[in-house]
């Protein structure tokens, strides 16, 4: 199968109202314009440093996600292009991408990151943490960075049932969070394996690396 043809294949499976972000990490530019020139524009990169290369090659009216976790350090190479940022997981991280947005004339786009699998990992934030976030005086002062909703990873796991539960209580935190932030859009949710029970609990964007480009090395 070509780039091109799985990604109609997936295109054709995927509601109107959710959007792809074709994974590209490890990929080559040339693999990535098989992709562009079946007409997809949004590409989701985890390393800064390898997707400010690709920008810079690559035409410029692709949209670049950043979906891995972000380094405070890098955020100023992605600042002047980043149309998303997935993985803010921290106030911390948050005002330095405002920072960065207000020394290019920008107000970036993000999600914050949940913890929701059941996997030791240390990214992502948990309830607690999201509510503490969102009430923090600094945050509703940042006007260079704007929070659009939430992402989040499911466990890898074969367990349906697992997912699905994982993927619903993510839904279910991203409804309350709109209490408090209204214009929230975005629920990130749901990767090769596992976006059609994503879309089923409500996500409204899907990140797909290998059912497009192949398996990674
Ligand atoms: C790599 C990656 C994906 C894509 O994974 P596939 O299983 O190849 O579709 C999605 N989200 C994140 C955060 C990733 O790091």
């Amino acid at each position: 199968m070509s780039i091109a043809s799985n990604l109609n294949a997936i295109r054709k499976d995927l509601p109107e109202h959710v959007e792809l972000v074709a994974v590209s990490k490890t990929k080559s530019t040339e693999e990535i314009m098989q992709a562009y020139n079946a007409g997809q524009r949004i590409f989701g990169e985890n390393r800064i440093q390898e997707m400010s290369e690709k920008w810079t090659d690559l035409p410029k009216d692709i949209s670049w996600h950043m979906i891995g976790h972000v380094q405070r350090n890098k955020v100023k190479y992605m600042a002047p292009y980043v149309s998303l940022v997935h993985g803010v997981d921290s106030l911390k991280l948050l005002k330095e991408i405002n920072k960065q947005g207000k020394k290019h004339k920008r107000v970036i786009p993000c999600l914050l990151q949940m913890h929701i699998a059941k996997e030791e990992t240390k990214f992502g934030l948990d309830e607690q943490e999201l509510q503490a976030l969102v009430a923090d005086e600094e945050f509703k002062k940042f006007r260079n960075v704007q929070v659009r909703g939430l992402m989040g990873m499911a466990t890898f796991t074969d367990k349906e049932e697992v997912i699905r539960k994982e993927f619903h209580d993510l839904k279910l935190m991203f409804e309350t969070l709109k209490n408090i932030l209204p214009g929230l859009d975005t629920l990130s949710m749901g990767m090769s394996g596992d976006y059609r029970i994503a879309i089923e609990e409500g996500s409204t964007m899907v990140r797909i690396g290998s059912s497009i480009f192949g398996e990674r090395q």
